[in-house]
């Protein structure tokens, strides 16, 4: 087994401009064929990856604090996901799981079933990405409910697919000129520290009131808003929630497609209020960079749906579930969770500090190795977005890989893979310290 460092040099290293001359060509190849509605945070193009670092085509190595947006937690390419998904390829690469099983797809619900929260028994599916996982988790909802409102919150981002975008909370640029929207969609307040909204009290108050405890199947909340911004609800807030559904029959589906397995330092960021969700979706990281997706449930709800009325024919492919297997095996035998604590502790000391001497920085905030810093212009509140794309930008030019979230765009989220090495997760923050403290 070849290891990362073999294959990928573990160092930063800026030869050209970035984006460079072969990049920026293949830039321009790349729009001629693709519309602009497929965004680009960094026109580089890449040659490998691996560890902590991304390689482009002009051979300028990147320090990677975005993992492909927390998909490759294990690391691109890992080494142990790489000797799985070589030995499925040559095995077989589709049968349909509904046509003819094959075991991976039910180690790979056996395992989410293990440790996905709670005690009881639980069943899962396998889809091919965030948004089909959030769909079929309300259709359960639904069936198993009779009922047909779904609750979605402030800051949520839940994909983009017809149910995945009506659920998101961010007109720009997920659903400007999309709709109309899913039916039977409503929102309600998130809980948001910061600037002290979203108080449990409001959050229950909207869904009593303008929705109505009895015609709600599901409501659908991230632990940590993910693209909203990094934002942690108060302490108590998400075990209110919890108990506010459970005494109304209504079911709470944790979308941990960004905070799961294992990003947060414990395998799913439910864990940390001790919240025991009955349905919870993964996606994300969960096939160590291959498209794979999860419904992880209450055996009840989910044996509910009639034969056939869930799957999709490319749903826990064999190849992505060999590559989740493996990664499930990385993050147990390089003790991942513990790693993403440790990565938290050391980017939360560094943030905080620059949040306690930089009045640009509101906010240092975030669990594990999922954390974020929130820009405000000079009165400390109002949203200062202009600021972290100039931050994202002075980060990009260095070389270090960096993403904004944010409802208003103004939060620079850090998300490094998990196997990144000490000195270029340190290295990699003394970039973002330059950046963020540079007139
Ligand atoms: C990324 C994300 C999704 C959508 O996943 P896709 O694979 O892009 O469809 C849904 N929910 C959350 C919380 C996410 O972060």
């Amino acid at each position: 087994m070849k290891t990362t460092t073999d294959r990928v040099p573990q160092n930063r290293l800026v030869r050209t401009e970035i984006p460079g001359p072969r990049s920026r060509e293949l830039m321009a190849r790349r729009n001629t064929a693709i519309p602009a509605g497929v965004g680009t945070t960094l026109g580089v193009f890449v040659a490998r990856a691996g560890g902590g670092i991304i390689e482009d085509v002009d051979g300028n190595r990147l320090i990677d604090f975005a993992s492909g947006i927390s998909v490759t937690n294990v690391g691109n390419s890992a080494p142990r996901v790489v000797a799985a998904v070589t030995e499925q390829v040559e095995l077989f690469t589709h049968t349909c799981f509904q046509v003819t099983p094959y075991l991976g797809y039910v180690e790979v619900c056996e395992r989410l079933n293990q440790l996905a929260p709670g005690a009881h028994e639980k069943r899962t599916f396998l889809m091919n990405s965030g948004a089909e996982a959030v769909e079929n988790a309300v259709k359960v909802a639904r069936y198993a409910t009779g009922r047909s409102a779904v609750v979605a919150f402030d800051h949520g981002f839940h994909g983009r697919t017809l149910m995945g975008m009506s659920l998101t909370g961010k007109a720009m640029p997920y659903k400007q000129g999309f709709g109309p929207f899913a039916p039977e969609v409503y929102r309600a307040p998130y809980s948001d520290p910061l600037r002290g909204t979203g108080k449990l009290a409001q959050t229950i108050d909207t869904l009593e009131t303008m929705v109505g405890a009895a015609s709600i199947a599901c409501v659908v909340v991230e632990p940590i808003a993910g693209e909203g911004g990094f934002v942690v609800p108060e302490p108590g807030w998400l075990p209110g929630l919890a108990q506010w559904c459970a005494a109304h029959g209504v079911v709470l589906v944790a979308d941990e497609i960004q905070s799961g397995f294992g990003r947060t330092g414990t395998w799913f960021a439910c864990e940390h209020e001790g919240v025991v969700p009955d349905i919870v979706t993964t996606a994300k990281s969960l096939g160590g960079g291959l498209p794979i997706s999860a419904v992880t449930g209450r055996a009840d709800l989910m044996d509910k749906v009639h034969p056939g009325g869930l799957g999709g024919t490319f749903g826990g492919n064999p190849l992505a579930c060999a590559a989740a297997l493996a990664a499930f095996d990385t993050m147990e035998t390089e003790s991942l969770l513990e790693r993403a604590r440790r990565i938290g502790t050391v980017m939360l000391d560094r943030l905080g500090a620059m949040a306690a001497s930089n009045p640009a920085v509101a906010e240092a905030r975030g669990r594990g190795a999922m954390v974020a810093i929130e820009l405000v212009g000079p009165d400390g509140t109002t949203p200062d977005k202009g600021a972290a794309a100039r931050v994202a930008a002075a980060c990009h030019a260095q070389g270090l890989l960096v993403l904004s979230a944010g409802t208003y765009g103004n939060v620079v989220r850090l998300l490094p893979p998990l196997v990144i090495p000490d000195d270029l997760l340190d290295e990699g923050l003394g970039i973002l310290e330059a950046a963020v403290s540079a007139p």
